[in-house]
């Protein structure tokens, strides 16, 4: 939740295109690839034949209504929920079947809804659970402290003594020590302030330039327009809509997200 705190620098943003949406290579392999995923809970339907693909150092937004399936397709491609049918592919590699914890060291990290923070532990402890199944790379304590300017003074303070907006670049910083190749961000702006989620995502720039991908889901859909190179509506579990931001009228991304009638999108859904 946002709280007086909130107002608080979060981190040092990029001005100018820098901090515009990233820019789709679609050349080359995807890094992120899932096939054809069905996934259900129970008897429940939560995911019904989703692809998508995510090439190098672009940012995807995944956007839709509550119960729409996003976050069980994070958490699936995370290996926290098994696949009903279809497969997710990591660099070229089937990782159907494979443990969370070696998905993350294969580069695989996730910042969960509700940041999900031990809240009696400190910032910097929090942080260290973070690094425990890190893979080597440029990204360490010290780089989050430089990322997020105010954090180091902040460091022996418990995570429950921080504001919402803190606590998640917190919950960033604990992704980022793990030095993962693709983060997927599942609801960075749930619950935050609009100045709060505007900082946050003026740290993508600078965590773009150290060379990872980011898949994200956002029921904001103007903020996830403003950052993603790609944008996937999923709707009650089905593809309703994917294409290039720049490629769909707010017309078809209403009609996809509500689930109206809709108007013929850029390139349509990929449901089997
Ligand atoms: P929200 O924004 O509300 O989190 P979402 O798009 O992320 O929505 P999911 O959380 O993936 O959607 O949920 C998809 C559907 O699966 C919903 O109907 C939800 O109630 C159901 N669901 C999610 N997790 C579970 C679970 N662990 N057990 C049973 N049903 C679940």
């Amino acid at each position: 939740m946002t709280s007086a705190q909130d107002g608080a620098p979060l981190g040092s943003p990029l001005t100018g295109d820098a901090a515009g949406p990233a820019v789709r290579a679609q050349n080359g392999t995807p890094l992120l690839e899932v096939r054809d995923l069905t996934v259900h809970h129970g008897q429940l339907r939560a995911l019904d034949h989703v692809s998508l693909r995510v090439f190098p150092g672009e940012v995807y937004a995944i956007i839709g209504a509550n119960g729409a399936g996003k976050s069980t397709l994070l958490r699936t491609i995370s290996g926290l929920h098994r696949a009903t049918e279809g497969s997710v592919v990591f660099d070229g590699r089937d990782l159907t079947g494979v443990r969370p914890e070696r998905r993350a060291t294969q580069g695989i990290v996730m910042v969960p809804e509700g940041r999900r923070l031990f809240g009696s532990l400190t910032v910097e402890e929090n942080l260290k659970v973070g690094a425990t199944y890190a893979r080597p790379g440029q990204w360490t304590i010290e780089r989050v402290y430089e990322l997020f300017g105010w954090m180091r003074d902040r460091r022996r303070q418990p995570t429950a003594q921080l504001s919402g907006g803190e606590q998640q670049a917190v919950a960033i910083g604990r992704a980022l020590v793990a030095n993962p190749r693709v983060l997927l961000f599942d609801e960075l702006s749930l619950g935050l302030a609009p100045v709060v989620v505007q900082r946050i995502y003026a740290m993508l720039p600078q965590i773009l330039a150290t060379g990872l991908t980011v898949l994200l889901v956002e029921q904001d859909v103007s903020q996830a327009l403003r950052v993603a190179s790609h944008i996937q509506c999923l709707l009650e579990g089905r593809t309703t809509l994917e294409g290039l931001p720049a490629d769909v009228t707010p017309e078809q991304v209403e009609a996809a997200y509500f689930g109206l009638a809709s108007a013929p999108a850029g390139e349509q859904g990929s449901e089997a």
